[in-house]
């Protein structure tokens, strides 16, 4: 371990990392553009959300909301039935409203400047530095999780988040910004990894003051378990579907089947499924029943759920039923 207040040398650090990045690159559909659109679609898109579960709802999104424009115009409800199976839809919300800001001010101008883009709504200082790079060569630093764990290992200390930042900032290169910012995130995802960083391959590990040794993590809060029940009923191409209020914490004026009581009505699960939602795994029970027509609730023509912003458990479940 390298002592003391441990610094690499910039430029050997920026080389090393750039060749690497250019060799061992993922190929993923937001690096091959610079539209800031889409870069901002991306990044938003990619907050809490796995690259795998993003890849698909970034191509259909796409389609169906092409630029900017298109975008601004949608009725909310058709984003948020895009969005669907993304999870924390506020995202949603607030790109649908930053859409609408850029479009009806500024001569429809997306923001080239990271203080221009932190006051759209949304858009937090990592969004900002990233969109400001990737889109606009700004010479600003990203800091996520992945970028501030190869600085605690790299620099052989906990750091702050005031030096987390300046640290990023002072291994910055003057080109390519957006692509240094890039691979500095790639590295962490894919080879200085939480739990087994792969320090053998590592394209800095001779300026590593730790090579895995040490832990800086933080302890993961705890996942919690639930059980839920939720009834099918599903006839003549319909489905009974429920509206969550529009005052809910959690998804509000989204649709969902209608949550049961375990066993209501003596009905027999017909599957199980399991489902993660923040802090909460979920094992989800589902079984047909038959409900009286006056109950409350909408039966949906099966050929309209995909315009329908359904959560994602409920999305889930109609595809394990093979209604979608
Ligand atoms: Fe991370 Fe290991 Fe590379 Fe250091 S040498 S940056 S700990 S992967």
């Amino acid at each position: 371990m390298k002592a003391g207040n441990y610094q690499p040398d910039a430029r050997t650090f920026q080389r090393r990392l750039r060749h690497w990045y250019d060799a061992n690159r993922r190929d993923l559909p937001w690096r091959k553009t610079r539209d800031p659109y889409r870069v901002w679609l991306s990044e938003i898109m990619l907050q809490q959300t796995r690259v795998n579960a993003v890849l698909d709802h970034y191509r259909r999104f796409l389609e169906r909301f092409p630029n900017i424009e298109a975008l601004a115009a949608a009725p909310l409800v058709s984003v948020l039935a895009a969005w669907s199976g993304l999870g924390y839809y506020r995202r949603a919300r607030m790109l649908h409203q930053a859409a609408q800001n850029v479009v009806q001010g500024n001569g429809a101008q997306f923001p080239s400047t990271s203080k221009e883009l932190l006051s759209l709504p949304g858009i937090g200082r990592y969004t900002a530095a990233a969109i400001a790079s990737i889109a606009f060569d700004e010479s600003i630093a990203v800091v996520d999780g992945n970028v501030e764990r190869v600085l605690d290992r790299l620099l052989g200390r906990k750091l702050n988040q005031m030096e987390v930042w300046a640290e990023a900032q002072s291994l910055l290169p003057p080109d390519r910004p957006g692509d240094f910012n890039q691979a500095m995130m790639e590295l962490g995802a894919t080879v200085c990894t939480p739990r087994a960083p792969q320090c053998l391959i590592c394209p800095v590990n001779e300026l590593c003051a730790t090579r895995g040794e040490g832990s800086f993590e933080k302890k993961s809060s705890k996942q919690t378990k639930r059980e839920v029940h939720y009834a099918l009923d599903l006839r003549k191409e319909r489905v009974l579907l429920v509206q969550r209020s529009k005052d809910s914490s959690l998804m509000p004026s989204m649709w969902e089947l209608p949550e049961v009581q375990p066993e209501s009505n003596g009905a027999k699960i017909a599957f199980t499924l399991r489902h993660s939602i923040t802090v909460t795994d979920y094992v989800v029970r589902v079984s047909h029943q038959r409900f009286p027509k006056s109950r409350e609730g909408k039966w949906v023509r099966l050929e309209a759920l995909p315009d329908l912003p359904l959560t994602g458990l409920a999305r889930k479940i109609l595809k394990a039923a093979k209604a979608m």
